[in-house]
This record gives C-alpha cells, sequence and structure tokens, in this order.
C-alpha cells in the first residue's frame, strides 16, 4: 500500500543539511521577525463551510478588519517597527482598503493561501489553486508579488515546497525544525526556499482565542510576556531568529495588544536584536550564502 509508511525505511522529514552559521547584520545578536497571519473570516469558512452563514462565529475573524489591525499598524508605525503581514487572498478580495494600508504603512505582505485550505498531501491541484488565487489577489488588489510564503494551518508537504520554489517564492515560513534559517531540499534533489522557521511559542491563537471550533484556556498578560520573554532571552544567546505568528483577531483584542506592545518594547530595548521582516532576513540569508559559495 502506498500509504502505508510502516512498509517504509525510516527517514527524517527534513532532508535539508544543518542551517548554515552566518552573521546577523551590524553586529546583531539575533533577528526577531514581528509577524502577522491575516486569516480575517477565511479560518473560520475554512473550519466549516456552514459558518459563511453564522455571523456570529465570522464575527471573530471580522475583528481583524474592525478593530485589529488598524490598532496593530498604529502601534507598529509608533515603534517604527516594520512587519510581515500573511494575508490571504479571501481578506484582500473581502477588505482591499484595510490591506492598502499595511502596505502603505511600509510593511511586507506576503502570501498565506487564498481559502485558508490546509495542504494536504497527494492534494497539489487543491494547492495550487490555493498559491494561483492568492498571487492573483495581491497582483490584482496590491500590485504586489509576494516573496514570502506561510502555510495555512502551518502544514507543508513535499509538492508544495516544489510549487513555492517554481512559482519564484524566495521564503517560506511554516517549518517548526529550527532556530536558524535554512535552505529547503526539493525531493528531486534541487534547492528549494529558504525557511524561516517559526517559534510556535509565539502563536497568539493558544492564549487568547477560544471558540467551539478551537477550544483553549486563555492565559494571563504576565504568564504569555514570560514565555515569550524565555524565548526571545535563549534565542538571542543562540544566535537564532524568532518568528512571531500573531493574529490580528487575538494580538489586536485589548489584552493581546498589551501582551504584543510590551513584549516589543521589550525586544527594543535591547540594541544587538535585529528586528526585520521576512524578506529582509531571507536576503540577508541568501546575500551570505552567495558570499560563502563565492570563497569555497
Ligand atoms: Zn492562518
Amino acid at each position: 500500500m502506498a500509504d502505508d509508511y510502516t512498509a517504509r525505511k525510516p527517514a527524517a522529514a527534513n532532508q535539508a543539511p544543518p542551517a548554515p552559521e552566518f552573521p546577523w547584520p551590524d553586529g546583531h545578536r539575533c533577528a526577531l521577525m514581528p509577524a502577522f497571519d491575516v486569516d480575517g473570516e477565511s479560518i473560520w469558512l475554512a473550519f466549516d463551510a456552514l459558518s459563511e452563514r453564522r455571523l456570529v462565529t465570522r464575527s471573530y475573524g471580522g475583528y481583524e478588519a474592525r478593530v485589529g489591525i488598524p490598532k496593530i499598524l498604529e502601534a507598529l508605525a509608533d515603534r517604527e517597527i516594520k512587519a510581515t503581514f500573511f494575508v490571504t487572498g479571501w481578506a484582500l478580495d473581502a477588505h482591499p482598503a484595510l490591506c492598502e494600508s499595511i502596505v502603505q504603512g511600509g510593511h511586507e505582505v506576503a502570501h498565506h493561501g487564498y481559502w485558508h485550505k490546509r495542504p494536504e498531501p497527494g492534494q497539489l491541484a487543491a494547492m495550487q489553486d490555493e498559491v494561483e488565487q492568492g498571487l492573483d489577489a495581491m497582483q490584482r488588489i496590491l500590485g504586489v508579488k509576494p516573496v514570502g510564503y506561510r502555510a495555512p494551518y502551518g502544514e507543508s508537504v513535499a509538492e508544495l515546497l516544489t510549487l513555492l520554489t517554481d512559482c519564484g517564492f524566495v521564503y517560506s515560513s511554516s517549518w517548526r525544525d529550527d532556530i536558524r534559517p535554512y535552505r529547503h531540499v526539493l525531493e528531486d534533489g534541487r534547492s528549494g526556499v529558504i525557511e524561516i522557521p517559526v517559534n510556535f511559542s509565539f502563536d497568539d491563537w493558544g492564549y487568547g482565542l477560544t471558540h467551539r471550533h478551537s477550544p483553549r484556556t486563555l492565559m494571563p498578560r504576565g504568564h504569555v510576556v514570560s514565555i515569550w520573554k524565555d524565548e526571545l532571552a535563549q534565542t538571542r544567546e543562540w544566535g537564532g531568529v524568532v518568528s512571531m505568528v500573531m493574529h490580528p483577531q487575538v494580538s489586536g483584542r485589548p489584552k493581546g495588544f498589551m501582551i504584543m506592545t510590551e513584549f516589543l518594547d521589550h525586544a527594543r530595548s535591547h540594541d544587538d536584536i535585529w528586528i526585520a521582516t521576512g524578506a529582509e532576513i531571507a536576503a540577508h540569508y541568501a546575500a551570505c550564502e552567495r558570499q560563502t559559495q563565492s570563497t569555497d
């Protein structure tokens, strides 16, 4: 049976070599990538198609456009921080002016699928649709060709990595298996996109949003800020990157906003933490890689 994994020899899921050592720019010890997944209402439709007509369920996502994103853009501007927003095509089509305001704020807009459908093994056509429709929405509404991609539900499969590489993406920020960026190796042995791995402790959904589709225990501000500060402190010691997974429907709510701003202010109080977008981190990685290759 093709899907009987017990018939195959055990092998690591990731065939990429260990993440290379390279310096962060300007003597910085580590990098922080403030990043938001703008799912809007698309995630609630993806949980259950009937939710298209469940207006209160949808209103959890609707909070992003009405309050969450404007508040976050204000907080980032006050702190002169540029962030990465992984936006679904659905959110672009439903809230074009809001998405334009993200670009006008000088932030990076990156790809997060169209309908927020989870990439699944063997469903290449569905993944192609998600990627192509998302690219089309970005081009049509923002005139942007994104360089970054974050998988809906943080899932990926080998075919998707190949698809992203062939579509010209520069980086993915979805995997959980490192604290430094590395370059993927595709199934056919070719070099793939750069990975800026995610630290799942920075997924605010786990602490700050609860619903019958996604029941969680809410946590107090001090508890979450303490986790985030510890993760950052040790990542700084190790010279890694903290790639955040905030959602405006969580971190744009009052308590979430306090957590986010307290953490960003804490990070900014260190002058050796490079706060950068995914595009900037990927470009730095690629430049270091070119330099290493030319001196080999
Ligand atoms: Zn998402």
